[in-house]
């Protein structure tokens, strides 16, 4: 692709700030590692992310939707494609009664504070997941025995070749840190939720002690993208990482965190091979003592 006629097509449709090239993905990303992005785009609003979007379907350029970058892993070789950033200025959010209706780069946390100030109640468990809305459907993020497709009534995305697709909540296939929008690649743009009428005190009480937990037991100062892996079926990933002996087992800048084995956390300069390195350690090692294979549950795209 050539990447000064593209961003030229770009600038048509946003400003010159909202374009980058070769944009390195540790300033986007949680993780804080990875190689650069060919071009980077930050699309104003819902209208510049369509438009930016046709530009990508008319040209076939490879292209990567990013939230807040708290569950991607970019490879070293970063992305010879495009990765649009849906975020500030997609942020948007409406409350009508117990309906909440939210553009996907609203951040979970300050979704969830603007619910418990409606006394609204659903949203608490997500107080603490540094995620945007859009990416929180993708994964069906969770915490606490919650998830949201407990509080969602639909969502508005659109698909691979630019038709609007509205989705009920039970038709967006939602299970274990999974949706439907991992097979379709379609774009999430609208989210509805509904949530249920709590007392104000009570609502700020389980935020309060969900953020205590989180920061008693994760290392939550340290860049990571959270838990890495998935939990297997009947068991944790952190009990079985530390059951193998792996706690606070580094390789180059990249550790099992001694804190909470279910997180790998770049203990500073950590390139993503040496995340993935470590990834490999800890489930062959997992594999051999106890038969488990463990999945990443962080997305781990780009070039190697
Ligand atoms: C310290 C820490 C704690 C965490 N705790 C939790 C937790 O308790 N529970 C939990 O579930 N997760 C947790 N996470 C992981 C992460 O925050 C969630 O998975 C979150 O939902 C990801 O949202 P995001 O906007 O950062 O998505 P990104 O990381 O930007 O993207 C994730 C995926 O979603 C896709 N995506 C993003 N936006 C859109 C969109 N608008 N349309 C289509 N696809 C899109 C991306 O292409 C990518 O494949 C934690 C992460 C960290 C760093």
């Amino acid at each position: 692709m050539n990447i000064q006629e593209i961003k030229e097509q770009l600038l048509l449709y946003t400003d010159e700030d909202r374009v980058m090239e070769y944009e390195p993905m540790d300033l986007h990303t949680s993780f804080r590692c990875g190689g650069a992005a060919d071009l980077f785009v930050t699309p104003a609003g819902v209208g510049e992310l369509m438009n930016v979007l046709d530009l990508v379907r008319t040209r076939k350029i490879p292209y990567l939707v990013l939230g807040n970058g708290s569950n991607v892993l970019f490879r070293d070789g970063g992305y010879h494609g495009m990765v649009i950033r849906v975020g500030e200025g997609m942020d948007r959010v409406r409350i009508e009664g117990q309906t909440v209706f939210a553009e996907p780069g609203v951040s979970l946390a300050k979704l969830s504070r603007m619910a418990a100030a409606e006394g609204l109640s659903g949203l608490e468990f997500a107080c603490g997941i540094p995620g945007s809305l859009g990416g929180a459907v993708y994964m069906n993020a969770g915490a606490y025995d919650h998830e949201l497709k407990d509080v969602l009534l639909s969502v508005s995305s659109i698909n691979r070749i630019g038709m609007m697709k509205d989705r009920k909540a039970e038709d967006c296939g939602f299970g274990y840190r999974r949706s439907i929008y991992m097979e379709n690649g379609e774009v999430i743009l609208g989210v509805k939720l509904f949530l249920k009428p709590d007392s104000k005190m009570d609502i700020d009480a389980r935020m309060k002690d969900y953020t205590l937990r989180r920061n008693s037991k994760q290392p939550v100062n340290l860049p990571s993208a959270g838990s890495f892996f998935k939990r297997p079926e009947g068991h944790f990933a952190g009990k079985l990482i530390e059951d193998a002996g792996l706690k606070g087992l580094q390789i180059g800048g990249a550790q099992v965190s001694p804190m909470h084995a279910g997180f790998l956390v770049n203990n500073g300069g950590a390139t993503a091979s040496d995340v993935l390195d470590l990834m490999r350690v800890v489930q062959e090692t997992v594999m051999d003592k106890f038969g488990v294979m463990l999945e990443p549950e962080v997305r781990i795209v780009g070039e190697p």
